[in-house]
């Protein structure tokens, strides 16, 4: 009855994402080319679960030099890659009186009943890095390799979390009551905390039936360029990225523009173009940077693209700003017009006042300075 099953949380987040890149994974079966970040997080996934398993194998808590073995083993020539996640590896400790499940395959069938993970019959299903049931709670925890460190909204927002707790619920005893789902930010020695009770497991199947019936009726699967082209194993093979990337190809894009934009459905196309790119500018931005740490400098037109030192020199604490000040007052300047030098912004007066507890004299703090509107032009994030 279902077109395009078994449905995995990232199945649905790339059609959430571009229903094209969709159509290239999941209909046409086109084998994405795989971005360097993602392959390192998969050999980070790796080595925990190694790690993990070998703890619970010899009874221990934790083992550096075990894992510096297992690194040494899986990693190979990328262990330097490895650095920004070691300190929270190395943090980790298995907890004893707890029976932890690693890289577990669930699946469920279209009941949301626990099936085999290879079977004609899995609906939805998923891997979760570690997990364990403690008293009335079950706790589900995932690595985290990203670069960028999302806020808390963002998480709130993410059904990613909820997708795990569909997929344990039905393997749970009754006394469970609740989910606490960490998100382990390696690179960042970060952990966020969300705590989901187990009666809102309903929701997610309402969310996952709502999101199936989307996939399964589109026609279209037109590209829509986004943050995520950057991370898009199609970028090579897209339409909109493939038009974007003409200048740095043969034709020139500027040509192909129009004089005006004369409806939404362009300036929409427009829109998508500017974030592409945005992304390939990044991607170029940072292999430039590479080459030229390695070989040197490189010149085109008069200019040379290299590492430029621009120095700044920031008086920050009360120490480094007295001293200046008592080397100007020493000679001669007025201490009226050293206040100048020191000048107050939004930001500095907001902590000032919220480390004084003195938050509720913000709006009168406030109203004694100049207020000047600026506006930016810019992407953020639609509600
Ligand atoms: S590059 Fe962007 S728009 Fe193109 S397929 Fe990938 S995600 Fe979609």
């Amino acid at each position: 009855m279902y077109k395009y099953t078994p449905y995995s949380y990232s199945k649905i987040s790339l059609f959430q994402k571009c229903p094209y890149a969709w159509k290239l994974a999941y209909l046409d079966h086109i084998e994405p080319k795989k971005h360097p970040s993602l392959e390192l997080g998969s050999l980070v996934h790796k080595i925990i679960a190694v790690y993990i398993e070998s703890l619970k194998d010899r009874a221990e808590q934790s083992n550096h030099s075990l894992l510096e073995k297992i690194i040494a083993q899986y990693a190979g020539d990328k262990q330097d890659e490895l650095l920004p996640f070691l300190s929270s590896i190395k943090s980790f400790i298995l907890l004893p009186s707890i029976e932890p499940q690693v890289e577990i395959e669930l699946a469920l069938d279209s009941n949301f009943l626990p099936c085999d993970f290879q079977s004609d019959d899995a609906f939805v299903r998923g891997k979760i890095d570690y997990t364990y049931v403690i008293e009335d709670t079950a706790v589900v925890i995932d690595w985290k390799t990203n670069q960028v460190l999302p806020c808390e909204d963002e998480i709130k927002k993410d059904w990613q979390t909820r997708f795990y707790t569909l997929l344990l619920d039905p393997l749970l005893p009754d006394n469970v009551t609740k989910f606490v789902v960490e998100l382990n930010y390696l690179r960042h020695s970060k952990v966020r905390k969300l705590e989901i009770p187990r009666d809102s497991v309903n929701e997610v199947r309402k969310w996952i039936l709502s999101c199936v019936e989307k996939i399964e009726s589109e026609e279209n699967f037109s590209p829509t360029p986004g943050d995520w082209c950057s991370l898009c194993g199609y970028l090579h093979r897209c339409s909109v990225a493939r038009s974007v990337l003409a200048p740095v190809a043969e034709e020139p894009l500027i040509e192909k523009l129009p004089e005006k934009i004369n409806s939404l459905e362009q300036a929409i196309k427009l829109a998508g173009a500017l974030k592409v790119i945005d992304q390939v500018r990044t991607k170029v931005h940072n292999l430039l940077k590479e080459w030229v740490a390695e070989h040197g400098p490189v010149q085109i037109s008069g200019e040379v693209l290299d590492f430029h030192k621009s120095e700044t020199v920031k008086w920050e604490t009360p120490e480094q700003k007295a001293a200046l000040a008592a080397l100007l007052v020493r000679n001669g300047v007025n201490k009226e017009e050293i206040w100048d030098l020191f000048s107050v912004n939004k930001t500095a007066v907001c902590s000032f006042l919220k480390k004084k507890n003195l938050k509720h004299l913000l709006e009168d703090a406030l109203a004694t300075g100049e207020k000047t509107v600026n506006q930016r032009f810019c992407f953020r994030k639609s509600n």
